[in-house]
């Protein structure tokens, strides 16, 4: 069932969400090269709660980190840890935050130092998909326009849609009805109308689209090892014209342009 927000609703997830988009930034001042993944789950929660938010991942399902953080060809799911970053990495950090009962959720791939100018570029077009989702997120349109649309830009390009995970409606639970794939057919699957609020997520492979479950029962690795990029926004679906982002990643990338190290 799907549950449409009224105005006073969306204000509340944008909140949450911007919370989110800030926390990202936190752990944009620090990540980088000789950095463990587990510092960067501390940093995020620190700020979360600094916010009187709550960090919407810890607990759920039993999942132990505020962070979900997938090095290379680690997927999603992610476990923070000791693994210590190093040049050449890239780093997908997703993070939720849940406020007055309302949640955010938002992800981020970072580069750490320089990388492969070929990964680099699966990194660009993985953010080009989620937008590219994004401007069919319309009332009238169905959610297979957005799922259309994020395959077919990353598929142009060569690379792998992960089929196992997708995106999801949120609210006041982290995942709600309609599930968000990044893959199918144009004019197929629910009707969005305003007041839907979903995350667009896409999850693209360099290689092929196959997964596996790590041993730790989380993490989501690509088959056959090579790099997963993954961006997400939470948007609210309009009455009419383009979605309303709430989360946001201006805060991310100016503490990226200010290091110099900003894709695209
Ligand atoms: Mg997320
Ligand atoms: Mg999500």
């Amino acid at each position: 069932m799907i549950h449409y927000k009224s105005n006073e609703e969306i204000e509340l997830i944008r909140q949450s969400s911007l919370i989110v988009a800030k926390a990202l930034a936190e752990v944009a001042k620090v990540i980088g090269p000789g950095v463990t993944t587990l510092s960067l789950d501390k940093v995020a929660e620190d700020y979360i709660r600094s916010q009187s938010a709550e960090p919407a991942f810890k607990g759920y399902r039993g999942f132990p980190f505020s962070l979900c953080v997938s090095v290379n060809a680690e997927v999603v799911h992610g476990m923070p840890g000791s693994y210590i970053l190093k040049e050449g990495d890239i780093v997908s950090v997703d993070c939720g935050a849940k406020k007055n009962g309302f949640y955010g959720d938002s992800a981020y791939t970072f580069a750490i130092g320089e990388v492969k100018p070929e990964v680099k570029k699966l990194m660009k077009v993985t953010k080009e998909s989620l937008y590219k989702g994004i401007e069919k997120a319309m009332s009238g349109l169905r959610i297979g326009d957005i799922s259309a649309a994020v395959q077919n830009h990353a598929e142009l390009n060569g690379y792998g849609v992960v089929r196992e995970l997708v995106g999801h409606g949120l609210g006041r639970n982290l995942h709600e009805d309609p599930e968000v794939p990044n893959y199918g057919k144009k004019g197929s699957g629910p009707k969005m109308k305003e007041g839907m609020v979903i995350a667009i997520e896409p999850m693209i492979n360099l290689g092929k689209k196959n997964v596996k479950q790590g041993k730790d029962g989380w993490t989501i690795i690509a088959t056959d090892g090579l790099p997963s990029a993954h961006f997400e926004h939470t948007i609210a679906i309009k009455a009419q014209g383009k979605a309303d982002i709430l989360t946001s990643f201006e805060f991310v990338e100016a503490v990226l342009k200010e290091q110099k190290i900003v894709i695209d």
